[in-house]
């Protein structure tokens, strides 16, 4: 594919987020101000410092430098910016509707409340179903490096603003943390009527992804890219079309691939999976949503076919109903057709 092609379809064609978390779409900028408005003591001097200790090598590492960043924020207007931020990018990058995990046990185990995140994250959604004319789903997330007790009592306190959440996620640090461990909580979830989805197979074995699929019942894998080590997963994620929701930079910069020539990704769409494009936690991985289509067109001979099959999975593997993915697949063909 020529490379203007590349750059029109991206620009022109309609495109959903399934694997973003807004705790990770925090930009050095945004947490220095937010820093000095809230008088939060960072251990950083100044912007520059910040996006220097952005070079981390691992899971682990990342994960660190990154609750460090969530503490600064600390109102319902800090909340509202973050996710406003983000929304605006969406809107340049042509992202119609976006499926957005966040983390409360972040911000409730250091006293701020559901008020005042979901407060804020709602004032930010509503603004951009007016204003920009993009749909947004939240997915509460459990962090896994905690017990499931303590995700069984975010899920209750989480009960006012149920009628805003779309499905309950487990993100965090997957080594040691297998999904099993929240067998439970997401029974429950379940029964509440929640979507449900699980990040597995990205740090962790082929093995998290099965237990995801049979503990969890997930409705959508998060990563999944080590699927590919057992080829009894591989033919039953394409047989029941189990969405997966890869993230290539993410991918790169925590070195589950040593480079992106090395990215599984299009084996996966190969083999007839229904994987999708994401970009994970933005601001510390190196590019949103379209910045991951173009280091994949770079450095893995991305096809016409292949882009436009990626792009209308990220609409088949979203929550939204059929007839609104059949009017976004429909769309996509015509415009792709015309370029
Ligand atoms: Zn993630």
């Amino acid at each position: 594919m020529e490379k203007s092609i590349f750059e029109r379809l991206i620009k022109e064609v309609p495109k959903t987020e399934l694997h973003l978390h807004i705790e990770g779409s925090l930009e050095p900028d945004l947490m220095w101000k937010l820093a000095e408005k809230n008088h939060v003591a960072l251990p950083y001097q100044n912007i520059d410092e910040i996006k220097k200790a952005y070079n981390f090598s691992n899971l682990q590492e990342f994960l660190d430098v990154y609750y460090q960043g969530a503490s600064v924020l600390c109102d319902e207007d800090d909340f509202f910016e973050l996710m406003w931020q983000y929304l605006l990018v969406c809107k340049q990058q042509n992202i119609v509707h976006t499926e957005i995990m966040f983390d409360p046990q972040t911000h409730t185990h250091r006293g701020v409340g559901f008020e005042v995140f979901m407060t804020g994250f709602a004032k930010a959604i509503k603004k951009a179903n007016e204003e920009l004319g993009i749909s947004v789903f939240l997915i509460m997330c459990f962090l896994r490096h905690l017990s499931e007790q303590d995700a069984m009592e975010t899920l209750k306190q989480a009960e006012p603003f149920y009628n805003m959440i779309t499905a309950i996620g487990l993100d965090s640090s997957e080594l040691n943390n297998p999904p099993e461990k929240f067998k439970r909580v997401f029974a429950e979830a379940k029964e509440l009527g929640f979507k449900c989805v699980a990040h597995a197979g990205e740090e962790g074995p082929a093995q998290y992804v099965w237990q995801a699929i049979r503990s969890l019942s997930v409705d959508r894998i998060d990563h999944g890219v080590r699927s590919i080590e057992d080829a009894k997963l591989i033919a039953y994620l394409k047989h029941h079309q189990i969405p997966m929701t890869v993230c290539p930079l993410s991918n790169v910069r925590l070195c589950v691939f040593d480079d992106m020539k090395q990215h599984n990704i299009l084996a996966l769409l190969e083999e007839g999976l229904l994987v999708t494009v994401n970009a994970d936690d933005p601001s510390y991985f190196g590019g949103y949503l379209n910045e991951n289509f173009t280091a994949m067109f770079t450095s893995l001979r991305l096809s016409k076919a292949e882009l436009v099959q990626l792009i209308k999975n990220g609409f088949e593997g979203s929550f939204l109903s059929k007839a609104q993915i059949q009017k976004w697949t429909r769309q996509i063909d015509d415009i792709a057709a015309s370029i």
